[in-house]
């Protein structure tokens, strides 16, 4: 008679395979020839490629590879600030972030299912233990402390790395406190680790509404079966989901790449939200696209997608001044009777303008 169940003659290699590769040497041959060079970078920066993510690249310089597999440019990039938006300035109480007076970031979870190399907020992420419990606590304390917090914001690291139920007991807690109205998560994991939004998880979140999460989504590649499968559970729990993307040079600084990327989210019920640019923290100078490049994009979407599909184009001002919108000039002149402005072929147009009410 065959053996029931082969597979658990090895569950040593099965499990090995499953593991995420956190070293260089780990990473297939096929996808980087030195691994030896790269050590170095991993150790100043610490890499984290999940097997999900880790199956979907192809090689080390495609889009996805770029996002997670070390590189030496990394170690040759003098400039950027650990923490260039000031957060830690900026921080009242443990894991609270709170720069505008009615939302906070709580930063719930320190982990990651996959280590960005351009992560604005690296300093803070690492492949060690969680938040400790009395942490979280005190930023709770601060919440309530706070009667003019209206929205909090999950974020981290990954608040889908925290295990169902400490996750579902912090929005408990938030939701026990009367001034918190929104609840929002920023989370990579129905991009990165899709099988991590189970129908239990769906539900859990489902007992928090009015609930929105936005997922970190760069590249039309990262849109697969199974991510599409995770939002759709979300979705379809009433969850309101939004993306937010970084913009990348070699990842997706190219018009059809984002064309394809935002498309592509609408197609799985996520509205993009926010085109970020790049945060300079150290290492990630390769990474960088220039602002005019990023409005020549932005410009460029206008005429070839749905509004649906454009996000705004968002910079976070250094020093904590916080985020703002830029958008590809569409005003010309601002005349007393009308504006001249530039519709999306480029066309000029004259727009009659209001007589300004008299005091
Ligand atoms: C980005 C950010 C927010 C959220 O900003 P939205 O524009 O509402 O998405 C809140 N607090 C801090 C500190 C942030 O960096
Ligand atoms: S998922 Fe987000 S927080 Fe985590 S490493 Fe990537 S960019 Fe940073």
């Amino acid at each position: 008679m065959p053996a029931p169940f082969a597979t658990s003659v090895f569950p040593v290699q099965l499990n090995a395979t499953r593991r995420s590769v956190v070293h260089p040497r780990d990473l297939p041959e096929n996808l980087v020839a030195d691994r030896q060079a790269l050590a170095p970078v991993s150790e100043r920066f610490p890499m984290k490629i999940n097997p999900y993510f880790l199956g979907l690249i192809r090689s080390a310089d495609d889009p996805l590879g770029r996002q997670v597999i070390p590189h030496p440019d990394e170690l040759r990039d003098a400039a950027g600030a650990e923490d260039p938006l000031a957060e830690e300035r900026q921080s009242p109480a443990p894991q609270i972030l709170h720069r505008y007076p009615h939302r906070v970031v709580f930063l719930v979870s320190s982990r990651c299912a996959v280590h960005c190399r351009f992560c604005m907020r690296k300093r803070r992420v690492a492949d060690g233990p969680q938040v400790p419990v009395a942490m979280i606590d005190k930023g709770l304390d601060y919440i309530r402390a706070h009667t003019e917090i209206n929205e909090v914001i999950l974020s981290g690291g990954d608040p889908l790395m925290l295990a169902d139920d400490r996750l579902l007991s912090i929005l408990q807690a938030l939701r026990r406190i009367g001034h918190v109205r929104l609840l929002r998560l920023h989370s990579r994991m129905p991009i990165v680790q899709p099988r991590r939004v189970t129908p239990d998880l769906a539900a859990g979140l489902a007992r928090f509404h009015p609930l929105y999460l936005n997922v970190h989504c760069n590249h039309p590649g990262e849109i697969t079966s199974a991510s599409a499968a995770a939002c759709g559970l979300l979705a379809d729990a009433g969850i309101a989901l939004g993306s937010q993307s970084v913009l990348l040079r070699g990842v997706n600084d190219a018009a059809e790449i984002l064309t394809a990327l935002f498309e592509g989210l609408l197609a799985i019920r996520v509205k993009p939200y926010y085109l970020h640019q790049l945060d300079r923290v150290p290492g990630t100078a390769h990474f960088e696209v220039p602002l005019a490049v990023g409005l020549e994009l932005m410009a460029a979407l206008r005429g070839r997608l749905s509004g649906m599909a454009i996000p705004h184009y968002m910079i976070d001002l250094p020093g904590g001044g916080g985020k703002i919108a830029l958008t590809p000039d569409a005003v010309v002149e601002k005349l007393p009777s009308h504006w001249r402005v530039r519709n999306w072929q480029g066309r000029v147009y004259d727009y009659p303008c209001a007589a300004s009410p008299k005091k």
